[in-house]
């Protein structure tokens, strides 16, 4: 059976893995971000100590990305702040070396390809997958591919409106201030109220009460974000990952304030309509997969 060489590209840690065309990993190896010399080195280093003869290598990674296949630099990151890693060549190093097809997607467009494909979205012609953490990134899936133009879409960088106890707050989006990204990502509760929202949650209520008001501020912020991207892409299924998704009674606060939002206008459950992941371990190496099996 064929075998794909997986990597998924975090900012604080590399994934590596060997899988199958029936998503079973039988390799997995996790390895400190440091510089692109170094972990590149090492994942080739690793392949090659497994004796992987790769069907095709598929890489979800950080972005911003060039995704475009006809530019000089595909494959490589843009610019970014990261240390060490703008510009870098994220394709080019494995495709020397194992002469096979690379496949390349940022981390949210391979994790909206892996709930498509084995999660959530099974079964259903289109997905959007959100996630809220350290940014807001989103994938949108429709029969199997990816929605990109010159690159990959930025859903976080919508702009939303504001909500009425968060007239002052500027915002932490370095390139918009009060994206949505700027609102509602961690940094964003970070800067508002100095601790994460799921710690805020917990430690000021008691475990039954979950409408704290914080909580539904971001809830209302992906709320309206979730009525517009209903708007223009109408998914069957909205998935909402990330850490600040950890935080107890927000899905739910989320799918009320969408569907206030788009006052009852639009079809679909908001209950079956925006969902939890449904794949838990391994969601990262499973889209680097889906991106494999979408090239080779
Ligand atoms: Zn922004």
């Amino acid at each position: 059976m064929p075998q794909y060489g997986l990597i998924e590209g975090g900012g604080t840690k590399f994934m590596l893995g060997i899988a199958d065309e029936n998503a079973v990993i039988s390799a997995r190896l996790r390895i400190a971000t440091t510089t692109p010399g170094e972990v590149l080195s090492a994942a080739i280093a690793w392949f090659r100590e497994a004796g992987l003869q790769p069907a095709a290598i598929g890489i979800a990674n950080f972005g911003p990305l060039d995704l475009d296949r006809t530019s000089p630099s595909w494959g490589h990151v843009t610019r970014t702040a990261k240390p060490h890693w703008d510009g870098a060549d994220l394709a080019g190093p494995f495709a020397r070396t194992f002469n096979c097809p690379i496949g390349l997607e940022t981390d949210v467009g391979g994790a909206a390809l892996a709930e498509s494909r084995w999660g959530a979205g099974r079964g259903h012609n289109s997905l959007l997958y959100l996630t809220v953490g350290t940014g807001v990134g989103g994938g949108f899936v429709h029969d199997g591919r990816l929605l990109a133009g010159l690159s990959h879409p930025e859903m976080g960088h919508i702009r939303v409106p504001r909500h009425q106890d968060d007239q002052g707050f500027a915002g932490v989006c370095p390139f918009h201030g009060d994206c949505l990204e700027g609102l509602a990502s961690g940094p964003a509760i970070m800067a508002r109220w100095g601790q994460p929202l799921s710690q805020l949650a917990q430690s000021q209520l008691p475990p039954s009460e979950t409408d704290d008001p914080r909580a539904d501020m971001i809830g209302w912020y992906l709320g309206q974000a979730i009525c517009d991207f209903q708007a223009i892409m109408s998914p069957a299924r909205i998935v909402l990952g990330g850490g600040v998704m950890d935080t107890p009674g927000l899905l739910a606060k989320v799918r009320r304030h969408a569907h206030q939002a788009g006052g009852g206008y639009f079809v679909g459950d908001p209950e079956k309509l925006v969902v939890a992941p449904g794949l838990a371990s391994d969601s990262g190496l499973l889209g680097a997969l889906a991106v494999a099996l979408a090239t080779g």
